[in-house]
Order: C-alpha cells, then structure tokens, then sequence
C-alpha cells in the first residue's frame, strides 16, 4: 500500500532561528492532529538541517533536502554532498525541482547521478518533474514528463525504485497562484503511474507516492487529494506558514 505524503519545500526561505520555530509549529500540530492519514515531511535549507533535526527528534515529521551535489566528495567549493546530508539524519532529499533545473541548468543525465548518489547515501529521493506553459501548449507536456522520468529514474532497479517519491509539478502552476484542475493534475499522475507500471509492473506502479505541487494550499488540497492517482503534494509557498501547512496535511 503507498504512502500519502504531504512535504514542505521552504526553498530559499527562513534563517535558521526562523526555521527551527517553523519546525516547532509543524511538529506541534502533527501532534495535535488526530489520526492524520499522511506522512508529513519538511524540506529545509542546508543550513537549517541539523538544527531542525533536533527539533523533529521523536516526532511524526520527517526532514529532507532540497538538493545535493552531483559528486561524493572533493574539490567542489559550496556544494553539499548525499552523503553530508544523509549525515545530518535527515531522511529525503528533494531532486529535479523545475529552480534547479531552470536556474543551475541541472539536466536529465546529472540528475541521474544525484538520485544514484542519494540512494547510495541512504536517502529517499522525492523526484520532481513536470512541464513549462509553453510545453503544455504545444501539447508535448507527456513526453517532456515521460523524458524527465525515463532518463532519470528508469536506469533503477525496482528494489532502489521504492525509495523514490514523484512530485508532479507543472511550472506555470508554481508560486504562480495558478493550480493545475484536479482533473488536469489526476490526467499527469495517472499517466506517471502507467509509465511506472509499464517499466516495473502493476505493484510497484500501485505502491509508488505521486504528489502534486504547485500552488497548492488549505482551499484546493482536498479536491486534489480526492483523486485517485493524487497521494499528498510537494507544497511550496504555503508550507511557510504552520497553519496554512497544517491545513493541507489534514485536508486527507
Ligand atoms: C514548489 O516549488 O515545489 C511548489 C509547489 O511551490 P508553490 O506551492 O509555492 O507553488
């Protein structure tokens, strides 16, 4: 049986002070909640890992990153390996958000190597992909998708396979305040899932997590994670603030 997910990816946002109270309210509310029907995982800066680690210490909230570098180790001045993140104890990394990929250029053959070193690391990998508006209007938004997955993610074996969630996240619909329908996003995620059952079978296809991201928050989080092939969200802007967070981790 898969998972419901619903993480946070606090981007480029909080200083650590700010970051820890964040984490504080999360885990305060997770803890309130009464039989929640999802994990609840919070994806935080570098510097903010091992301080909010100690803060989710005991609780029912799980840590990611939200990038690691495309070696292991060595001469590579700024950058942050798996193996470093793994360090800190936290459990997933975020990889192949459509920032990384527009603003440092990551490509489908570098991301590969990172989900291959964050798997080696111990990590879970949650996966993002999706398209551009141009994209979708050309009517190519399935294959840029499928492109994104099978050369990333389909080199693996089914066994490293069950440690990767996807986000599907189409880039016109993030932090635009513009969601994709229920429908529009149910159509990607059921596609996504036939892709993985036609690589791997219909049992690793039923048990892998797909989230939606991209403006999600408290008002549509429940018409989305209604349908069927929706299993939580990768929420950006309104995982900054614990209620609006907290409202879409109870909206299951
Ligand atoms: C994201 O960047 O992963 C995201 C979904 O952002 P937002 O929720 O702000 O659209």
């Amino acid at each position: 049986m898969r998972k419901n997910i619903v993480a946070g990816n606090w981007k480029m946002n909080t200083t650590v002070p700010e970051g820890v109270q964040l984490a504080k309210e999360v885990v305060e509310g997770v803890a309130a909640a009464a039989d929640l029907k999802c994990d609840v995982v919070v994806g935080v800066p570098f510097t903010h890992l091992t301080a909010v680690k100690a803060v989710l210490d005991g609780g029912k909230v799980w840590l990611a990153a939200e990038n690691c570098a495309d070696h292991d180790k060595g001469a590579y001045t700024g950058e942050v390996s798996a193996p470093m993140v793994a360090s800190t104890g936290a459990d997933y990394v975020i990889l192949g958000h459509s920032e990384r990929r527009g603003y440092y250029a990551e490509t489908i053959e570098m991301l590969k190597t990172k989900v291959d070193l964050a798997l080696a690391a111990g990590l879970k990998v949650i996966f993002c992909c999706g398209e551009s508006l141009d994209e979708r209007k050309a009517g190519t938004h399935f294959q840029v998708i499928k492109d994104e997955l099978v050369g990333s993610l389909f080199h693996l074996e089914e066994q490293a396979f069950a440690n990767i969630v996807i986000a599907y996240e189409p880039i016109w619909a993030i932090g635009t305040g513009e969601t994709a329908t229920a429908e529009q996003a149910e159509e990607i995620h059921a596609f996504i899932r036939q892709l993985v059952a036609e690589k791997y079978g219909a049992q690793v296809a039923d048990d892998t997590t797909i989230l939606y991201g991209g403006s999600c928050k408290p008002s549509n989080a429940q018409e989305l994670f209604a349908k069927p092939d929706i299993d939580g969200g990768l929420i950006g802007g309104a995982s900054l603030k614990a209620a609006d967070f907290m409202g879409i981790v109870t909206a299951f």
